[in-house]
């Protein structure tokens, strides 16, 4: 569809964002539900993401927030949900009843990636590498999900700390205990919630074998053929997914908040799959940025 005067503008904004596969994905859905809408990536500075915000938003439009403004855009929001008031970011803001909404849709989109690896997740034994505004998502939906124990892994011990007392004050349910000594543990779930793999020379974000028993892997980060550490679980027999499915659920959480209406999931996985197949076809040369 070509754009005309009457067409709505979305846009991930952040810093980096030019390796995002969210315009692929958003645009193949705006085509396949013809909604005269185009979504592009915007780099922004801390200074001029708030402007942006407002400015999409009240022109009838609306978008994502990936890293590092997460955070910073919170004060703008005139309406948040749960979500947002329980993490402390956001990802996804649209304008309802002449008001900013935000909600932080990283929060379903890893309960859907989860689902798919491990089903269940009630009573669950896991541990989250990372303590960021992706780790504040994974933990809120291992808390819905009813799991038992999170375990925080992070390289600053001090953020890891901060990031569990924000926790605690809404997610009651929940143990979060920092640890970096993990020798002999056992989970059922681990997930990396840093970018470690986005870079080809990155170490593993965790070395499976020295825990007593890893039941399944769950890469945030995306990579055509798996990540580095997904291919070292699978190498052990673990289950193991990366960041792809979550990547998928978050996008269609976001367009149903703008568009209230379900998101043509096939069409948007269609896109991403095609978008970051290897070859001479491929997205980008890059390793993909895959947080939003
Ligand atoms: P943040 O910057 O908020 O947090 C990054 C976290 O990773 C911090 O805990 C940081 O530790 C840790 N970290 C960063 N670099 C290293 C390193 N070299 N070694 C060890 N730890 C490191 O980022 P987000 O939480 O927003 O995102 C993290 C990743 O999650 C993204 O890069 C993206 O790949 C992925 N993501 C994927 C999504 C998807 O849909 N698939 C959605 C959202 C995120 P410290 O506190 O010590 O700095």
């Amino acid at each position: 569809m070509i754009p005309t005067a009457a067409t709505r503008t979305f846009a991930l904004l952040g810093d980096p964002v030019v390796h995002s596969l969210s315009p692929v994905m958003q645009n193949a859905a705006f085509l396949d539900a013809r909604l005269d809408a185009v979504y592009v990536a915007l780099r922004c500075s801390s200074t001029s993401v708030g402007e942006l915000v407002t400015g999409l938003a009240r022109a009838g439009g609306g978008g994502n927030v990936t890293l590092p403004h997460k955070a910073a855009i919170i004060t703008l929001l005139e309406r948040r949900t749960d979500a947002v008031l329980r993490s402390g970011v956001c990802n996804t803001f649209w304008l309802e009843d002449g008001k900013i909404c935000g909600d932080n849709t990283d929060v379903v989109g890893f309960g859907a990636a989860a689902d798919a690896l491990v089903g269940s997740r009630s009573g669950m034994r896991t541990l989250v590498i990372g303590a960021g505004a992706a780790a504040r998502a994974a933990i809120l939906a291992l808390a819905a999900a009813g799991a038992g124990d999170v375990v925080v892994l992070n390289r600053s011990k001090a953020r890891a700390d901060a990031m569990i007392t924000e926790l605690a004050k809404s997610s009651t349910s929940i143990r979060v205990v920092p640890s970096a000594d993990l020798s002999g543990e056992e989970f059922d779930l681990i997930t990396n919630a840093t970018p470690l793999g986005l870079g080809v020379n990155d170490a593993l974000p965790l070395d499976l074998r020295g825990l007593r028993r890893a039941g399944a892997a769950l890469d945030m980060v995306y990579r055509p053929g798996g990540t580095p550490w997904t291919q070292h679980a699978c190498s052990l027999g673990i289950p193991a997914a990366d960041g792809l499915e979550m990547l998928l659920a978050q996008g269609a959480a976001a367009f149903e908040r703008w568009w209230a209406r379900p998101a043509p999931v096939l069409a948007m996985r269609v896109a991403l799959e095609r978008a970051a197949r290897p070859g001479p076809h491929r997205h980008g040369d890059a390793p993909q940025n895959t947080t939003t």
